[in-house]
This record gives C-alpha cells, structure tokens and sequence, in this order.
C-alpha cells in the first residue's frame, strides 16, 4: 500500500469537512463521541464516514455490533446506520498494534485515509488514537481537517490532558471547533451529582476562547447501547441526551459551513 509522503497534506476530494474528535488521555467518552456524533449528523440528513483510527482500542467494531468484518471487502467503507464506517480493527489486530510506534501508526492511518474510497460525504469524522503524541501529531497535520472537537471530563486532571490536546491542534494551526464535556454529571432522584467535578470544560473553552459545544451527563444506557451495537442516538433518539447530540450536530453544521470545505483545499506541502 502507498501511502502520503512525510509531510504531505493529504486530499479527499469528495469530502466536504474532515473533523477529527481528539482527547488527551483514553477512556474519557471520545470513541463514543465520535460514534453519536456522527449518528447525530446523519439523522439531521447529512452524508457521514466515520473513520477510527485508534489502532489501540478500535470502537467502532463493537459500537456498530459489526463484529469480525470480511477481511476482502476492506479497504471498501462498510455502510451501517446509514454511516460509511471504516476502522482500523478491520485491519490491524490491537494486540499487534500495541507494539506499534506513533510514525508507523501514522503512516498506516494515512495511507488508509488516502485508500479508502469514502464517495461523496459531507463530513468524514475521525476518531483519532487517544493522546497528543507522534501520531496524532502527524495525522492532525496530514488529514485535510476542517477543525477539532477535543473531549474532556470536568475534573481538572482530565484538563491538563485536553489542554495538551489543544496544543497540538494549535501547533498544526488546525481550528478547534470546541470542547465536549463529557460524563458531566449524574442525574438522580434527588438531583444532579457530579462526581468527576463540574465547569471544566466551560473552564477550558474559556481559556482558549473556543464554544462549550456540549455538556453529555452520566448515562448507564450511553454505555449499555455502545457495547451492544446500537450507540443512544440511534436506539433511543428522543432521550435527553441523544438530544444533546442533536443540537451538537447542529452546531458542529453551522460551525464548519463557516469554514472552507476540505475538498476544496489545494494539496500543499507543509
Ligand atoms: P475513549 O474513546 O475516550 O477511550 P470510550 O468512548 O471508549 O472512551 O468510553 C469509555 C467508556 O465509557 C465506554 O464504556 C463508554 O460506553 C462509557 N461512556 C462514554 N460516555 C459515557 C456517558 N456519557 N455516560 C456513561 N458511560 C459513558
């Protein structure tokens, strides 16, 4: 397979916005944001991919109960919910990968970018590996991306990792749409708890002057319908927080329609 050449911009000309979901650290929701993200577009009638490529801890196998996937028809997207799906658990065993370092997983990720035939889509989200590193350092400067969305907790330990994410988007000059606090807080019968702490996302969008795109509260059946193959936007659309996606998507539409399409951009070398 060849792939993009070390610093070279990567094209995707059928794609209108390329937005990658970030986080700094694993295990904070990002995979599941990408995923009803992308579910939230699609049902507000736009042309999605979704692209994950954390070669890690691949999610989108298990959140699209796709299971094994006929190794023969990648590199061809897989089309489910709607969704053209590819992820790099379609190619890469995680348990190999792990041995991996952050050029080689570039190189793959990007030549997959580059190989894989997406058709005409409005917006091509990718989920990228969790972290700040070489990787996806690499990918942020080669995918051809409209903007960002980094996804943190509240606490102020998840903060110093979102705003190591902020860096890199900053550093590659690519625009951060905004910040998606995730797992915010519980709702029970006597009220909202927030046991991972409150206002850190609000508090990092404010610092670096980007929108708080949304607040996704703790939600037992977000987690419930991600392991079983159908993501809550999808199962249960009128929940309050497939709502909250709802209005995310439409924010994440008028946001980029703001921006130049990614299609439209010339190949440059950086
Ligand atoms: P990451 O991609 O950042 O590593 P995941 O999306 O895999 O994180 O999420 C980690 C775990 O947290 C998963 O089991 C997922 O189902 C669960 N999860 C994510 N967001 C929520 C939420 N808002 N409420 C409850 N569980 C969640």
């Amino acid at each position: 397979m060849s792939g993009p050449m070390p610093g070279q911009k990567i094209s995707l000309p059928g794609v209108k916005h390329v937005i990658a979901v970030a986080s700094g650290k694993g295990g904070v929701g990002k995979s599941t944001v990408a995923a009803n993200l992308s579910l939230a577009l699609r049902a507000a009638g736009q042309r999605v991919g979704l692209m994950d490529a954390d070669i890690y801890g691949p999610s989108v196998p298990l959140m699209f109960g796709l299971g094994l996937v006929d190794q023969t028809k990648v590199p061809f997207p897989i089309e489910k919910y709607g969704i053209n799906l590819m992820s790099m658990g379609f190619l890469v065993d995680p348990a190999q990968a792990i041995i991996w370092r952050g050029p080689k997983v570039a190189q793959a990720v990007g030549t997959f970018l580059v190989q894989v035939p997406w058709g005409d889509l409005d917006f091509l989200i990718i989920d990228l590996p969790p972290g700040t590193g070489d990787a996806q350092l690499t990918l942020s400067q080669q995918a051809p991306l409209t903007g960002a969305i980094v996804v943190t907790q509240p606490a102020e330990v998840s903060l110093i990792d979102a705003r190591k994410g902020v860096s890199m988007f900053q550093e590659v000059r690519v625009p951060i749409l905004g910040i998606i606090e995730n797992m915010s807080y519980l709702e029970t019968p006597s009220g909202r708890v927030s046991p991972f702490g409150s206002g850190g996302g609000r508090k990092l969008a404010g610092e670096i002057g980007v929108p708080l795109l949304g607040e996704i509260p703790i939600e037992p059946l977000v987690s419930t319908c991600g392991d079983s193959g159908e993501p809550i936007v999808r199962k249960h659309p009128d929940h309050p927080v497939s709502m909250a996606y709802a209005k995310l998507a439409q924010t994440v539409i008028d946001e980029t329609a703001k921006q130049p399409d990614s299609g439209g951009l010339p190949t440059v070398q950086l």
